[in-house]
C-alpha cells in the first residue's frame, strides 16, 4: 500500500482539495471561470486511480490507529494541503482500476489534454480511462451493441454537412422548396425532436393530426431522413447520443454492464449538456451515483443546441445526497480583467450570482480600439501582436475571438500580408474542403459500400462518363427496390434503365471491390497511395494545373500526413479505425498547442481555453451582441454569457475592438460600440476619447449570411470573395485611411531588412502586385516569408 505520495495536492486550495477528496456520491462543483474546475477534475481522477477512496469516506482500513482516526476525522472537516499526504497514505487502500472511470468533456482537445495530464501522473495505466467526448464514448458503446437496435456495427457517422447534403436531396425528391424549408432549419427541428426523444414516426403522426401543413412537411422530411439514414447504416451526431440512450434504456443487461463497469462518472462543462446528454450521464451513474459534474451557470452558451441550464441548477434536487462545492478564487486572470468580466455578467438577471476574486495584481487595463473599418481593425490587431513579439511574447500567446466565422476574413487577409502565422479553428476546416470530403468518401465507401450518400458523391468524381440521367435512375431504382445503391450497380444490366451504362457502372463496382482487397492487404498509408492512383483523382487535377487544382492536390496529399500521424499513434490501426477518428474531428482539434501561431476562433470554440492576450473583435451592436438577440431578453443574456466566456479566456491583456463601418456578408453596416463594452466600468478600461455616435445598422439575415458563412470556409474562396468586395466598393482595396495612396516602399533584391518580429532578413525577390509589391525575405530566424511590401514596411527598418 505504500507507493503513496508520489502525487501530492499541495498546489490546490482548500476547497479544491475538498472536491478532490470527496470521491463518493454525487458532487456538483459550481464555480466561475478560471477557478480550477478542470484542474480539480483531473486531480480527482488521479487521486482515485492512485489512492482510491478519499479521506472523508466513512470506511477506514483496520491498520489505522486511534490517533490516525482522530486526525482523519479532523481532516475530513478541515482538509489542508499539509495534511493531505498523511490522509492519503491512510486511505490509499483501494486504488480504482482505470477502466472504472469515465470522464466526459466537450471537445476532443479537452479530452486529449485530460489524457496527457493523467499520463504524466500515472503513466501507461491512464490509457484505460475513458477520457473522451460524449460522442466518442457513444461511438464506443454503439460499436459494441448497436445491433440490438437493428443497426450494423460498422455504421458510418455523418457530420453536419453530410446531413445537409442528404436533406437537400430529400427536399428535391419530396418536391419541397428549399427556400421555404432551408435544410439547416429542418435539421434544427429534427435535432430538437431527437433531443426530446420524439421519433420520426411520432413526430409525423402528431403533425399529421394537427392539420398544420408546414409541420406535416417537416414531419415527412424527418421521416424520410430517418429512413435514409437507416438504409445507409449511418448515424448523425445526435443519433450517436440518442441511440446510446435508447440502448441503455431498452436493454437492461447493457445498462447493467456499464453501470457496473463505471464506478465513477465525471463531466466537465456540465452547463452545456442538453437533455440527451443529461439522460446519458444519469443512466451511466444510475447505480452507485458516484457522479461528479463541474460547470459554471454563467458560461452556458449552447442554448441554441438544446443545452439547458436546468441540468446544473437542478442537480441538487435530482440527487438527494448531492454535495455542492463552490470555488471563488480565480487563478487565470489579472485584476482588471476579472473585474471587467464581473462588471459585464452582473447585468444578467437569471443567475445564481457569485463573485470571483484573485490574488493576482491588477495588471494592465483593458483596451478598446475603435477602428474606421474592419481593415483598420485587422491592422490594429496585427500591429499589437507584432509589437508583443518584439517584446518577447510568442504568437501562440495571442487569441483573436469573434462572434461569426465570416469575421475572420479581414483578419486573415491582414495576417497573410504581414506574415503573421495563424491558425483558424472552425470556419476553414481542412476536412470541410471538397477534395478532402471526396477522398474520405472513397475511404468510407470502401469500408461500407451501403453508404449511398458518399457513394453518389464519388461515383462520377473524377468523371467516368456516368451521366446525371443514369445517376437519377440508379437512385430511383435503389429507392424502389429498397436496396443500397451499390447493390443496384452490381446488377445494373438487369435493369432496363441502366443497361446502356452498365459497363461503366461495373467498372466502378470493380474499382471499389479492388480497393477493398487492396485495403485488406496493404498498410493504411500504402493503401492511400493506391487509392489516389487507381481512382485517377489526382491525375485529373494535374491535367488542368490551375492554382486551385494545385492547392487541391496539396490537400489530398496532406490527408496522408493525417494517416501517417494516425499510424504513429496506432501502428496497427485499420482504415475503419482511421475513419472513426476522422469522423469525430471537431474544429477545435486542429489547434495544435505546439505550433507557434496566433489562434483565431469563434468565442464558442474558446470555451475552457486560456491565452495571455485576447482580442475580442467586432464589438459592435448588431455583431456582438448579434442582431437576433437585440430586443430579446433571454437571447441577450446568452450573448452576455458568451461575452463573459470570451473575456475570461485572457490571462494578462484583453482588447475589445470595434469598427465604425464593416463590410460583412457582402454589405456595409455601421454600428455603435457594443453595450458589453459600455458595461465595463471605466476604471477597468482605456477608451478612445470620442466614440462615434450611433448610426444604426442595416443587417442582412438568413440566406445571405448562411452563404457567406459557407463561403468563408475555404481560404481560396475567402480571397476570391475579398477581391469581389473590392470590385463592389471602388475597384481598389480599402486600406486604413492614408495608407491607400501611399507609395509602394522601395525594396530591392539584396536589401537587408530588420523586422520587428522576424528579425534580420535578406530580400531575395520583389514582384509588383497590384498597387503593391510582393517581397520574398529570407529571415535568419524564421526562414523565407512572402510579405506585401506596404503592410510589412510598418514593421521593417
Ligand atoms: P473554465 O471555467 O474557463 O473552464 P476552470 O475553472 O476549468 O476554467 P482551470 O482551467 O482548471 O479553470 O484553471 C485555470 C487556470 O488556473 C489554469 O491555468 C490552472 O493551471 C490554474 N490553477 C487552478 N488551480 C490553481 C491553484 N490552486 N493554484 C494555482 N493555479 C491554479
Ligand atoms: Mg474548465
Amino acid at each position: 500500500r505504500h507507493d503513496v505520495i508520489a502525487l501530492d495536492f499541495k498546489h490546490l486550495n482548500d476547497m479544491q482539495l475538498k472536491a478532490v477528496m470527496t470521491t463518493e456520491g454525487p458532487l456538483l462543483l459550481l464555480a466561475g471561470a478560471g477557478s480550477g474546475k478542470t484542474t480539480v477534475l483531473i486531480n480527482r481522477i488521479a487521486n482515485l486511480l492512485k489512492y482510491g477512496r478519499g479521506a472523508d469516506t466513512t470506511e477506514v482500513p483496520d491498520f489505522v490507529t486511534e490517533q490516525d482516526l482522530q486526525f482523519l476525522e479532523h481532516y475530513a472537516k478541515n482538509p489542508t494541503p499539509e495534511g493531505s499526504g498523511r490522509a492519503l497514505s491512510l486511505c490509499a487502500v483501494e486504488p480504482v482500476e482505470p477502466w472504472r472511470m469515465i470522464a466526459i468533456t466537450f471537445t476532443n482537445k479537452a479530452a486529449d489534454e485530460l489524457k496527457a495530464r493523467l499520463e504524466r501522473v500515472l503513466g501507461e495505466g491512464a490509457n484505460d480511462v475513458w477520457a473522451m467526448t460524449f460522442h466518442s464514448a457513444c461511438v464506443r458503446i454503439l460499436r459494441r451493441d448497436i445491433d440490438r437496435l437493428g443497426f450494423d456495427r460498422s455504421f458510418t457517422i455523418y457530420d453536419s454537412s453530410d446531413s445537409q447534403s442528404l436533406m437537400k436531396r430529400i427536399l428535391k425528391e419530396l418536391d419541397m422548396d428549399d427556400k421555404t424549408y432551408p435544410p439547416r432549419t429542418l435539421l434544427g427541428y429534427i435535432s430538437r425532436a431527437k433531443d426530446e426523444m420524439i421519433s420520426a414516426e411520432s413526430f409525423y403522426e402528431s403533425a399529421d393530426k394537427s392539420g398544420d401543413i408546414r409541420r406535416r412537411h417537416i414531419g415527412r422530411a424527418y421521416l424520410e431522413y430517418s429512413n435514409r439514414m437507416k438504409a445507409s447504416n449511418a448515424l448523425d451526431f445526435d443519433d450517436l447520443i440518442l441511440f446510446t440512450v435508447r440502448l441503455l434504456q431498452e436493454h437492461e443487461d447493457v445498462l447493467e454492464y456499464y453501470q457496473r463497469r463505471f464506478r465513477y462518472v465525471l463531466i466537465d462543462e456540465y452547463q452545456d449538456t442538453n437533455n440527451l446528454q443529461y439522460l446519458l450521464a444519469s443512466l451511466l451513474a444510475g447505480g452507485h451515483e458516484n457522479i461528479c459534474v463541474v460547470g459554471d451557470d454563467d458560461q452556458s452558451i449552447y442554448k441554441f443546441r438544446g443545452a439547458t441550464i436546468e441540468n446544473i441548477l437542478s442537480f441538487e434536487s435530482n440527487y438527494k445526497n448531492a454535495r455542492v462545492i463552490r470555488l471563488e478564487q480565480n487563478y487565470r486572470s489579472t485584476g482588471y480583467i476579472l473585474s471587467a468580466a464581473n462588471d459585464v455578467i452582473k447585468n444578467n438577471q437569471g443567475r445564481k450570482g457569485k463573485k470571483l476574486w484573485t490574488e493576482k495584481e491588477n495588471g494592465e487595463k483593458l483596451t478598446l480600439h475603435v477602428a474606421h473599418d474592419e481593415r483598420e481593425e485587422a491592422s490594429f490587431v496585427t500591429s499589437r501582436i507584432i509589437a508583443d513579439l518584439a517584446a518577447g511574447d510568442k504568437w501562440s500567446d495571442h487569441a483573436v475571438l469573434y462572434r461569426l466565422n465570416a469575421q475572420s476574413n479581414a483578419l486573415e487577409y491582414a495576417f497573410k500580408r504581414s506574415g503573421v502565422p495563424y491558425r483558424i479553428i472552425g470556419g476553414t476546416r481542412f476536412f470541410d474542403r471538397a477534395e478532402i470530403k471526396d477522398m474520405l468518401a472513397y475511404l468510407c465507401v470502401v469500408v461500407n459500400p451501403s453508404d449511398d450518400l458518399r457513394l453518389m458523391r464519388i461515383i462520377n468524381n473524377p468523371p467516368r462518363g456516368i451521366g446525371q440521367v443514369t445517376l437519377d435512375a440508379v437512385e430511383a431504382l435503389a429507392a424502389r427496390t429498397g436496396q443500397p445503391v451499390f447493390e443496384v450497380l452490381k446488377e445494373s444490366e438487369a435493369y432496363e434503365d441502366l443497361r446502356k451504362a452498365a459497363p461503366k457502372l461495373h467498372q466502378f463496382v470493380n474499382l471499389i471491390t479492388d480497393l477493398q482487397s487492396a485495403a485488406a492487404e496493404a498498410p493504411l498509408d500504402g493503401f492511400y497511395d493506391t487509392l489516389i492512383e487507381r481512382t485517377g483523382y489526382v491525375k485529373v487535377l494535374e491535367a488542368k494545373a490551375t492554382d486551385e487544382n494545385l492547392t487541391r492536390i496539396e490537400n489530398v496529399q496532406e490527408l496522408k500526413s493525417n494517416i501517417v500521424n494516425f499510424l504513429r499513434e496506432m501502428p496497427e490501426g485499420t482504415l475503419f479505425d482511421f475513419l472513426n477518428e476522422i469522423a469525430l474531428y471537431t474544429d477545435i482539434d486542429q489547434y495544435d498547442k505546439n505550433a507557434d501561431s496566433v489562434v483565431m476562433m469563434t468565442m464558442h470554440s474558446a470555451k475552457g481555453l486560456e491565452f495571455d492576450t485576447v482580442f475580442i473583435v467586432g464589438a459592435e451592436e448588431g455583431i456582438f451582441p448579434g442582431v437576433r438577440s437585440i430586443g430579446e431578453a433571454e437571447e441577450m443574456e446568452e450573448e452576455r454569457r458568451l461575452c463573459y466566456v470570451a473575456m475570461t479566456r485572457a490571462r494578462k491583456k484583453l482588447y475589445f475592438t470595434a469598427a465604425r463601418q464593416r463590410m460583412i456578408f457582402g454589405r456595409t453596416t455601421a454600428g455603435r460600440t457594443s453595450r458589453f463594452v459600455d458595461e465595463v466600468s471605466s476604471e477597468n478600461i482605456e477608451k478612445p476619447e470620442a466614440v462615434s455616435a450611433p448610426v444604426g445598422y442595416i443587417f442582412d439575415d438568413g440566406e445571405a449570411s448562411e452563404k457567406h458563412e459557407t463561403a468563408s470556409r475555404s481560404f481560396s474562396r475567402v480571397y476570391r470573395a475579398e477581391r469581389q468586395d473590392y470590385k463592389k466598393r471602388d475597384l481598389k482595396p480599402i486600406t486604413p485611411p492614408g495608407a491607400a495612396a501611399a507609395p509602394v516602399p522601395a525594396y530591392n533584391k539584396g536589401d537587408v531588412v530588420n523586422h520587428k518580429a522576424f528579425g534580420r532578413g535578406l530580400i531575395t525577390d520583389v514582384q509588383p502586385a497590384g498597387g503593391d509589391a510582393l517581397i520574398e525575405v529570407a529571415f535568419d530566424s524564421v526562414g523565407t516569408k512572402r510579405l506585401m511590401a506596404k503592410s510589412a514596411s510598418a514593421y521593417m527598418q
